[in-house]
């Protein structure tokens, strides 16, 4: 076992036994032989886009494959073996269309040398078959073979096409399909089978991963917002009613669309958990009077908060973790994530809703959840509120009552050294404005930061993909304040990350040419120190070191 694509990733290394997130051996070796089988697809999707031989169906299933691969979405070896199954099945039959589609406009066959993705058949699906064949092909085989730095950027773009996978599945939810981003899927899976490709190559498609990364959430936002309405300040309750409740956590808000419409009514509440706390910004989710409250924190505090909430567990995207036995047989998954022995909630049918009957029977014979915390934290700072804001806090800092905003945004994890963004977010002066996006704010939501001329100096701008959110108000900020370029504005991005989403909040910064971005808790383990010396040369891209020297350091604009 080879895995090093999460901060989590064993002492900062890599995990070589089992995964820091429960990720078995089997496992990452059946992910390893997906990623190979996605690469000989997606090779002759390349081929094959300019005779339009690539379906729908093919371009969502490759996303979906590459969201399974995200750390903590799916741990099921059964759900591996199929895509493994249905990847090779696809390109085979992709393959012979455009053998013949080519053969008849060029009067030729196709001579172009083929790479072992292209070509591997199997005898049998055979999880056994997969397993031992993944355990050759992974990415520590590519370490062997490619320049180390080459292989580090390649891991970077790979781990990039992977969250751009997760956000096409979202989009795809909403009716939202992105032809240029199935096409950069294809592309980029496709070019790392070349064994020659050169550090500028690689980076510039790093770089454009950034952009459509961006460009991919900044289309999931609109479709939210268009759906569900625009995301509007809004207190959000931290205490426990006195019905039984569904804990629904995740990212997916028209699974939470549905349960809130076949729970209405019912004497059942829901609550939200981790970046699930975003429904209730929604216009559409405030008719529902049983959306009564956030329960928990961040996905990582779910062993010892799930065993407390007394009813039914929903985790709709990403950020499963092994279940505890005291609520294991109320734990629920859906859309790609997937746990061994969890149950399932199939996909909805066209023009259905999801069906949730299984969890709300057995909420109906839970207790009521036993309360955490009381309180309310303020959230729903969308794109319409921040540009509502956008005047004023320019004022602000024309006055110098804001001297510097503060992006603080990305995922939240186990590490200890995570406190940093505690800390770093109170010892912040009183005229840093601060906003965030993603669940690193649990880390300092529950804090009373003031405001500044009106306005607060915490502004949650929503989950993860939200981020473009924060990149809109910027620019729009820059043309308030007549600045030539971003990099103009007394702005500072302090990003923690966890995964291959927020991986692609750093590449969307390369992509707008964004300067003096800190990562952390700890730099990706997949970077060379040469890389990282490309990355800091180009973008001084920096780690985090402390509190103190990071505000001074921030507040002078390095
Ligand atoms: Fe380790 Fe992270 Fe890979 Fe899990 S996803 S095996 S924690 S590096």
């Amino acid at each position: 076992m080879f895995c090093y694509h999460c901060q989590e990733a064993k002492k900062n290394l890599v995990c070589d036994k089992t995964g820091i997130c429960g990720k078995k051996e089997n496992v990452s070796s059946l992910q390893d032989m997906l990623m190979f089988s996605l690469k000989g697809l997606a090779f002759y999707c390349t081929q094959a886009e300019e005779f339009g031989l690539v379906s729908d169906k093919t371009n969502q299933f490759m996303a979906k494959a590459l969201f399974s691969m995200v750390t903590n979405v799916n741990f099921s070896a059964d759900d591996f073996v199929s895509l493994i199954d249905e990847a090779i099945r696809r390109r085979n039959s992709i393959r012979q269309q455009f053998l013949a589609a080519y053969q008849q406009k060029h009067e030729q066959a196709f001579s172009q040398t083929l790479t072992e993705e292209a070509e591997w058949q199997y005898d049998a699906v055979d999880e056994q078959a997969f397993t031992d064949k993944g355990k050759n092909v992974g990415v520590e085989k590519d370490n062997e073979i490619l320049d180390p730095d080459i292989h580090a950027l390649q891991e970077t773009l790979l781990y990039a096409v992977k969250g751009l996978g997760s956000l096409a599945v979202h989009n795809a939810e909403m009716n939202i399909e992105s032809a240029e981003q199935y096409h950069f899927m294809h592309q980029a899976l496709s070019f790392t089978l070349n064994k020659d490709n050169t550090i500028e190559a690689v980076l510039t498609l790093v770089v454009q991963s950034g952009k459509l990364g961006l460009s991919a959430m900044a289309l999931l936002e609109k479709a939210n917002s268009k759906k569900f309405g625009a995301p509007a300040p809004t207190k959000v309750h931290l205490d426990t009613l006195e019905n039984p409740g569904i804990l629904v956590s995740g990212h997916d808000l028209r699974d939470i669309d549905d349960l809130l419409a076949q729970t209405a009514g019912t004497g059942i509440d829901v609550y939200t958990h981790g970046e699930a706390i975003s429904a209730h910004a929604y216009p559409a989710f405030k008719k529902y009077f049983n959306l009564v409250a956030n329960y928990g924190g961040a996905w990582q505090a779910q062993k010892t908060e799930f065993p407390k909430f007394n009813g039914p567990i929903l985790v709709t995207t990403n950020s499963i973790q092994q279940p505890k036995k005291t609520y294991q047989d109320r734990l629920f998954s859906t859309g790609m994530v997937a746990w061994t022995d969890v149950p399932h909630i199939a996909d909805r049918k066209p023009g259905q809703r999801k069906d949730f009957s299984e969890i709300i029977d057995i909420a109906k014979q839970s207790e009521v959840p036993t309360t955490l915390t009381e309180g309310a934290y303020q959230i729903g700072f969308g794109l319409a509120a921040l540009t509502e804001l956008t005047t004023k806090i320019a004022d602000a800092i024309k006055a110098e009552k804001i001297k510097r905003i503060i992006v603080l945004t990305g995922t939240d994890g186990r590490h200890k050294e995570r406190k940093y963004y505690t800390e770093l977010a109170q010892a912040l002066p009183e005229n840093t404005l601060i906003i965030t996006a993603g669940d690193v704010k649990y880390r300092f939501l529950t804090h009373d930061f003031g405001q500044i001329e009106g306005i607060p100096r915490l502004l949650d701008a929503g989950q993860s993909s939200d981020f473009s959110v924060i990149i809109s108000f910027l620019q729009e900020l820059q043309q308030s304040l007549a600045l030539e370029a971003l990099n103009d504005l007394p702005v500072s991005f302090n990003i923690s990350w966890y995964e291959q989403k927020t991986i692609l909040m750093m590449l969307a910064l390369f992509s707008l040419g964004f300067k003096n971005m800190r990562v952390g808790p700890t730099l990706p383990p997949f970077f060379t120190p040469a890389i990282l010396e490309l990355l800091t040369d180009k973008y001084a891209l920096k780690g985090i070191d402390t509190v103190e020297s990071d505000i001074e350091s921030m507040l002078a604009g390095s």
